[in-house]
Order: structure tokens, then C-alpha cells, then sequence
């Protein structure tokens, strides 16, 4: 029997492995099997076995739902005392939503967890995809870090920390509230102090009891009451995506009242306020025009990304959690999203709680 760790590789479709057509590129079903079949770094002594498994049918990520982030946890979760990590072979531009989601689909993790694509498709000779699948490969089945992560451009990032930054760079993604979680070079730095710790017992995937109508909306200059009571009134949860500290229109009362309404009973929708800054952290009680948006009931997102908040708010509330119960565990750290802050008390612009730094380099 041997003795190689070994990786389930899930394809879930994106541009690796696509092929361009007259309208467009679009996932090719056979082409990364027979790619990664004539790939002879991966039948190397030094790299963990691999099986690839395709997911039909495989997916532009523009496409995905959230049904399909449930798809991928059930893959996982039925693979899992199979492998000793998973490589998600998946498109980029929802790659952060579906890292995010995982890792509140999925408590109890103890293995990585790494999902990887490319700006390049494999079909082009400069394609970035090749070495994220044997870096990737390699990573899930030799340095057990027991996270979902996203490894691209020789960074592997926390998932629920990552945003897509760029649609042309091969950096496409970076997180701007966590250093990366390990560094690849020449060699291999992990950053073990960023890392979390296997958890105590099993995997326990999140059993979801209904489908949740959740949003984001992005808040702008013009924006008014009338648009938000029409964008919120089916909705069981939002977030806001708010300008730089937390911060929203204040002097619009009927913006405000639309924000209250929805939130107070009956109607008990969940509004999360997250910063539209790739960095730093929601403070409600800083400005005045993020005070009014704590004495409507929005809760803050403290420095989780709205991607991590969008997926968290699906998860509870499928998982069937009341409203209240949502508000509370939004604000706690379930999967190394956000640091928390419970304390909600107006403070002196002193430090905040001290965070990992970011990493704006490369
Ligand atoms: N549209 C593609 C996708 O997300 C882009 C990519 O993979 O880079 O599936």
C-alpha cells in the first residue's frame, strides 16, 4: 500500500479548464482529465496521489448559487475519511463566495481544503492554471493546514478573507484584513501563527432546513429609503456594503426608516453593515453617519468581507437559526472570518484590537 498522502482533486468548471468557442469561453468536459493525464509532475515520488473527480455539469462561477456551494460540501463531506486534503478546481470570479461558504458549511474541519483556478485557461501557453494545480496538489497533501484557502499567484490565502482584486493580474486575489497564510518561493513559509488549529472532533457539516432569500447591496451617493424598502421587502437577510468605517447617508431619514422597518419585528431582517474597503474594519460608533445606522438595528460586520458576511448570513439562516440568534453568531469568529469585537461601546480612537497585518505587497 503506498505510503503518499493523497488528494481528491473536485472540478467544478472556470476558465483552466475551458475552451474558447465562437460565444465565449465555456467549461469543456474531458479537457482537464486529459490535461492533468499528460502532466508528468504529478506522477512524481514527491507529490501525493490524486483522483479526479468532475462535477457535472462543470460551471462558468458566475453561474453557481448557493445550491452548488451545498453541492461541493457534499462532495467533500462524502470523500472525506477517503483523502487527506481537497483540492476545488473552480472559476475565479465567485471563488471567494464559494471559499467562504465552505468554511461555514464544513465545521469541524481537520483537513485543507484549497480551492485554485486560473485568469488563463490551460489551453493558452502562458496559463497561470498549471502550477496552481501542482502547487495546489501539492500543498493539500503535504502541508496540513485544516482551512478552506485559495492558492493563486504563490500565495495561499484564507478563503473567508479573500476578494478578487483583478481580472487581468495573475495576483488576482488578495485579502485585506489577514496575511497570507503561507507563502510559496523557492520554499515553502507557512505563517503557523495565522493558521487554525485542527479542531477536537469530527467533521460536521452544516444541515441546511431551508433556502434563504438573502442580498448585498452596495451602497452609493443617491441612494434612498424608497430603494431600500423595495430591494428589502422579500428579503430575510442583507448586507449593506457601506462606505469606509460603516459609515451611510445620515441626513435621508426615510433611508433610515427603511433600514428600521426591516429590521424590527415582524419582519426581523438581518442587516449586516460591511465596509466597501477591501481593508480595515466596520466601527458603527465612530462617525455619526455610522451611529445612525446602529440606532436603526444593523449589526455590525467588524472587519469580515462582504463576501464572508453574504455566505454567513445564507448559512445560519438556512441552517434555520432565528433572527436574533443570527445577529449574535454574525458577530462571532465561526471560521477565522473576522476578529470580534463585542464591546459596541464608543471608544477613544485608540489602536483597535490587534490584528494580524495585512499584506498589501506583490
Ligand atoms: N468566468 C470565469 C469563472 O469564474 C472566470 C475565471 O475562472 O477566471 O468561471
Amino acid at each position: 500500500m503506498s505510503q503518499r498522502p493523497r488528494v481528491c482533486v473536485l472540478h467544478v468548471g472556470g476558465t483552466i479548464g475551458m475552451v474558447a468557442h465562437a460565444d465565449g469561453y465555456r467549461p469543456q468536459p474531458g479537457f482537464l482529465a486529459d490535461y492533468m493525464g499528460a502532466m508528468p509532475e504529478l506522477l512524481r515520488e514527491e507529490m501525493p496521489e490524486h483522483e479526479l473527480v468532475v462535477l457535472d455539469p462543470l460551471l462558468d462561477s458566475s453561474d453557481m448559487d448557493p445550491d452548488d456551494w451545498l453541492r461541493i460540501s457534499e462532495e467533500i463531506a462524502r470523500h472525506y475519511d477517503d483523502y487527506d486534503g481537497f483540492v476545488v478546481v473552480h472559476g475565479t470570479d465567485t471563488m471567494a463566495y464559494t471559499a467562504s461558504a465552505l468554511s461555514f458549511l464544513l465545521p469541524g474541519l481537520g483537513k485543507p481544503v484549497i480551492l485554485t483556478g486560473s485568469q488563463l485557461s490551460l489551453t493558452d501557453v502562458r496559463s497561470d492554471g498549471r502550477e496552481h494545480l501542482i502547487t495546489a496538489i501539492y500543498l493539500a497533501g503535504s502541508v496540513p493546514i485544516p482551512e478552506v484557502t485559495i492558492y493563486f499567484a504563490a500565495r495561499l490565502i484564507r478563503g473567508n478573507r479573500a476578494q478578487k482584486i483583478h481580472n487581468q493580474d495573475f495576483f488576482a486575489f488578495n485579502s485585506g484584513n489577514l496575511a497570507p497564510l503561507a507563502r510559496i518561493g523557492a520554499s515553502i513559509r507557512v505563517a503557523h501563527r495565522l493558521c487554525r488549529q485542527p479542531p477536537p472532533g469530527p467533521l460536521r457539516p452544516l444541515k441546511l432546513v431551508r433556502k434563504p432569500k438573502v442580498a448585498s447591496l452596495r451602497i452609493f451617493p443617491g441612494i434612498d429609503g424608497e430603494m431600500i424598502r423595495r430591494m428589502v421587502e422579500p428579503l430575510d437577510g442583507l448586507v449593506l456594503e457601506t462606505y469606509g468605517n460603516g459609515n451611510a447617508p445620515s441626513r435621508d431619514q426615510s433611508f433610515l426608516n427603511a433600514l428600521a422597518e426591516a429590521i424590527a419585528p415582524p419582519r426581523d431582517t438581518v442587516i449586516i453593515n460591511c465596509s466597501q474597503c477591501h481593508g480595515g474594519r466596520v466601527d458603527q460608533l465612530r462617525y455619526g453617519t455610522g451611529m445612525t445606522l446602529a440606532r436603526a438595528g444593523v449589526t455590525s460586520g467588524y472587519d469580515m468581507t462582504p463576501e464572508a458576511a453574504l455566505t454567513k448570513l445564507y448559512c445560519l439562516l438556512a441552517a434555520g437559526t432565528p433572527a436574533a440568534d443570527v445577529r449574535a453568531r454574525i458577530q462571532e469568529d465561526l471560521a477565522g472570518e473576522l476578529i470580534a469585537d463585542p464591546s459596541q461601546r464608543p471608544r477613544p480612537r485608540a489602536p483597535e484590537t490587534a490584528s494580524p497585518l495585512a499584506d498589501h505587497d506583490a
